[in-house]
């Protein structure tokens, strides 16, 4: 099975030149991505869209970053999800602890996951607790998040969900670094379990769980060998070329 890596590029790079040419030398080393072991998802900021859409088609699926949600009527400075989806996205990136942070909630990412399914996107749902406490507590927070994140969707459409866990404390430059393998296998089962609660066992066995936070070249392969994880959401490393590329080029092993 591929793997599945997404590239976040949030609110970067800053300049169309820029990333012209992260797209061109990405591109340079494309049979890095396009080999049998990846599937690519690219999810640069809406003005770059249609750059990556036109550059990248060839090595990579174009991804979005949050779903537009524009009430109907004429809204000056708003974009609407018909605009969005004339690029064709096939992924939508939801619930993102930085969108948590700016006031998202649980109810608004379950809204936009049931949005996007009937748009025909695969909508990637981060969850992911702020401490990871000695207690444990992240468990309950965990499972009451993926449910409320998750609610309303049918099990019948749950199997084209990803869920994508972000443990905060993980994720940007100032987190404390990545989890190691073995303590996201466990996560992994957890999700797995929530999950087959909600749906059933075999929904929750066809559902992709990918993880994020501080990924990078050295520690993606064991990430993933040492969990079921079945892919990787990278945010910094994938705005800096070389290191994706070494990064690809590690998971191809
Ligand atoms: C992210 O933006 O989803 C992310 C995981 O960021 P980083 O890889 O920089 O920790």
């Amino acid at each position: 099975m591929r793997h599945i890596l997404v590239g976040n590029w949030k609110n970067f790079p800053n300049s169309i030149q820029e990333a012209e040419t992260l797209i061109s030398t990405l591109s340079k080393s494309s049979r890095a991505f396009k080999n049998n072991k990846i599937s690519l998802f690219l999810a640069p900021p809406t003005p770059f869209l249609d750059l990556v859409n036109k550059k990248a088609k060839r090595f990579s699926s174009l991804a979005i970053q949050d779903l537009p949600i524009s009430p109907i009527g004429t809204y000056t400075g708003e974009i609407t999800l018909d605009m969005i989806k004339s690029f064709g996205p096939k992924v939508t990136i939801l619930g993102h602890s930085e969108r948590r942070a700016l006031g998202e909630s649980d109810e608004g990412v379950s809204m936009k996951a049931r949005m996007a399914l009937k748009a025909g996107m695969v909508p990637i749902i981060c969850v992911g607790e702020e401490v990871h406490d000695h207690e444990g507590n992240y468990f309950q927070f965990l499972s009451e998040q993926i449910r409320a994140s998750l609610r309303g969707v049918k099990k019948e459409e749950a199997k084209n969900v990803i869920l994508a866990y972000e443990p905060v404390w993980a994720v940007g430059a100032k987190s404390k670094g990545s989890m190691d393998g073995a303590e996201l296998a466990q996560m992994v089962l957890f999700i797995k379990k929530v999950l087959t609660e909600m749906f059933s066992r075999g929904v929750a066995e066809k559902m992709a769980i990918i993880y994020g936070g501080s990924v990078d070249e050295n520690n993606a392969h064991s990430l993933l060998k040492q969990s079921r994880a079945r892919g990787l959401l990278v945010g910094r490393v994938s705005l800096d070329a070389k290191k994706f590329i070494a990064l690809a080029k590690s998971l191809a092993k």
